[in-house]
């Protein structure tokens, strides 16, 4: 694309920077900004500045959050001895909105993957273990998505706990294999959570 501006050319340009945003969209978004007021050009650039400097993650599970503890960890009516364990805070999200689960949550930031150069070190593992460790947790339910790279930190993480008397869960398989937690429905997914079974029967299943 040749543009008469170069203004309008740095702007196509960083739209298409984002996920999912080809130049004819980025183009059309251009386009939008500059019939609209100067006001929302201001309100959007500053929103997502903001965003990108200010955000926190919560200091105990690594949930987004607008303070040092997410309002997850610090509300007193939460189990907080049966973390969830994600990848990250679109799985809370997708959780929260069954309706289903009053524990808390850790995010481990990613999932294991050898071949994408992620290792065990690079996730936040070591944080789990240690809330296992010290704070008297009796669950922890893998809520990871069912691929490759969910089974492999699966088996990672539970190996990690078997010395300690927690019991490790793992969702049911109601999320289909290679799916994402993101995009499986509300029912579904909170079926899975409360049919989630003890991990040693997860490979093998439960009748054998
Ligand atoms: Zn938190």
């Amino acid at each position: 694309m040749e543009f008469s501006s170069k203004l309008i050319e740095e702007g196509v340009q960083a739209f298409a920077s984002l996920p999912g945003i080809g130049k004819k969209t980025a183009l059309r978004l251009v386009i939008h900004l500059l019939h609209e007021d100067e006001d929302l050009a201001k309100s959007i650039s500053e929103a997502i500045y903001k965003l990108r400097t200010e955000i926190k993650y919560c200091k105990k599970c690594g949930n987004v959050s607008d303070k040092d503890i997410c309002d997850v960890c610090s509300h007193p009516a939460r189990d907080h001895q049966q973390i969830c364990v994600v990848e990250n805070f679109r799985d809370i999200l997708s959780l929260e909105n069954t309706g289903q689960y009053k524990g808390v949550y850790h995010t481990l930031g990613g999932l294991i993957s050898p071949l994408d150069g992620v290792h065990p070190e690079q996730l936040n593992i070591e944080s789990l273990i240690s809330r296992v460790q010290n704070d008297n947790v009796q669950e922890v339910i893998m809520a990871l998505n069912p691929t490759i790279e969910g089974d492999m930190t699966l088996f990672y993480i539970s190996k990690r706990l078997s010395k300690f008397p927690v019991k490790v869960t793992a969702l049911a398989r109601g999320v289909a294999f290679g799916g994402e937690l993101e995009f499986v429905d509300e029912i579904t997914l909170a079926r899975s959570l409360q049919s989630r079974q003890p991990y040693e029967n997860y490979i093998t299943g439960p009748h054998q």
